[in-house]
């Protein structure tokens, strides 16, 4: 994705990296078996996984196991450092729908071990980003619900107001380690419900009213 974006105004970024929070829904990190953090617990994606609306994710040979996790997304607009929660909402200048998709073998054998998740979250791909909508100022609607389809089915559905860290508290936080420049996109954490995907899956993910997102999965030969 060589530029992002924003619809509704003549805003065009050039992507930077993602800052992923992991564990963020209790009813998630209840499904990974996992403890629910008192801290934001952050992860970084490349800018190269990312991939657009009508897009592809393509199914890496090293992983038999690459699940979805659909996610409330929100565009950095302006560089912030160490900004209170209060103020944080004001560096938001998008929001979209997006996928943290996640090679779950890997990421479960770099567990055991304590490796880190860069390579099970950041193949290729593994970012699609919907629409992204312009927001501003400082108190824009933040809850909506959040819902992923495979094939027509329902798998996960959501609610923004179940994160454990919201928005503001997320970036304040971030804000405090990685100085957040514009293009950055913080993927704020899936709901339960998380699962494989196929070669042929066709995905469709809604936050709100905003545009969804839809993306297919193939396995390149
Ligand atoms: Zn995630």
């Amino acid at each position: 994705m060589e530029e992002l974006r924003i619809q509704g105004s003549d805003i065009r970024l050039r992507p930077g990296k993602l800052v992923c929070v992991g564990r963020n829904y209790a009813d998630h990190a209840k499904e990974m078996n996992s403890s629910v953090p008192d801290t934001p617990m952050l992860f970084l994606k490349p800018a190269s996984a990312l991939v657009g609306d009508g897009g592809c994710v393509e199914l890496p040979p090293e992983s038999n196991d690459v699940h979805h996790e659909v996610e409330l997304v929100a565009v950095i607009g302006r560089r912030t450092r160490r900004v209170s929660p209060h103020e944080a909402l004001a560096s938001v200048c998008g929001l979209a729908v997006g996928l943290d998709m996640t090679a779950r073998d890997l990421q479960q054998a770099a567990k055991e071990v304590g490796h880190p998740w860069s390579v099970a979250k950041g193949f290729d791909t593994f970012a699609p980003l919907g629409p992204v909508t312009a927001v501003s100022g400082a108190d824009f609607p933040l809850n909506m619900s959040i819902t992923l389809s495979v094939n027509g089915s329902l798998r996960q559905s959501g609610h923004t107001t179940d994160m454990i860290f919201d928005l503001a508290t997320m970036i304040a936080y971030a804000s405090s380690i990685f100085t957040l420049e514009p293009g950055d996109l913080i993927y704020t954490g899936t709901p339960s419900g998380v699962g494989a995907v196929r070669d042929g899956d066709q995905l469709e993910a809604r936050a709100g009213n905003m545009p969804p997102l839809r993306i297919s999965v193939t396995r390149p030969e």
